[in-house]
């Protein structure tokens, strides 16, 4: 089953914090574990509306901040970037729907707690995410891997592209493609590119 049909199953978190505190967490049921260390590394970082990706070996983190508010997913390395990106688009458009954000934190007597049936949303969000239609899934052929491979990107990635073919590299197994898509999510080429960083 592809990993966007159940990708509960390969969540560690959902944050959402402002630069003080954290307003809502998600995590799945029986989840002990705490991100603390991970979500101050993602608060020091000032800028807006960018996705960040951190690959930690064993997690990978997407944190994305936007109207002073951050929003942090980590999930096994199993998941793409582009369906983590897609996942937390969604939850800051539901969060902002549901809630009126800025004045609920303008309260002086402001508890977290208001927030805890977001959790009930996360969870049909998780439930439906293949359903929702944020992503597309490319097939994508690797001279190196010898191999088509499935590369997912999301639809408001290549909606909101200024020209098109849109690239988007993509890394794995130590080596990384660079890959056209076109506005009917069709790949238009794919190089074999180099990375540093
Ligand atoms: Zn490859």
């Amino acid at each position: 089953m592809p990993v966007y049909r159940n990708i509960g199953e390969f969540l560690e978190f959902i944050n959402i914090s402002n630069d003080e505190f954290t307003i809502f967490e998600w995590k799945p049921p029986k989840s002990f574990r705490r991100f603390d260390l991970d979500l101050n590394i993602v608060k020091e970082n000032p800028l807006s509306d960018i996705f960040f990706h951190k690959d930690k070996g064993n997690m990978k983190i997407v944190h994305i901040r936007n109207n002073n508010l951050i929003y942090t997913v980590g999930a096994s390395i199993k998941v793409q970037f582009q369906l983590l990106e897609a996942l937390l688009e969604h939850v800051s458009f539901k969060f902002h729907e549901t809630y009126d954000i800025d004045v609920i934190l303008s309260y002086s007597n402001f508890n977290p707690n208001i927030f805890n049936n977001f959790k009930e949303m996360i969870e049909d969000i998780i439930k439906n995410f293949a359903d929702l239609d944020l992503v597309k899934r490319i097939q994508v052929e690797c001279r190196v891997c010898r191999t088509v491979l499935p590369l997912f990107v999301k639809r408001s990635f290549i909606q909101n592209a200024e020209s098109y073919p849109v690239p988007i590299v993509y890394v794995h197994e130590g080596h990384a493609i660079l890959c056209f898509i076109d506005q009917n999510f069709q790949h238009r080429g794919v190089e074999l590119v180099n990375i540093t960083g």
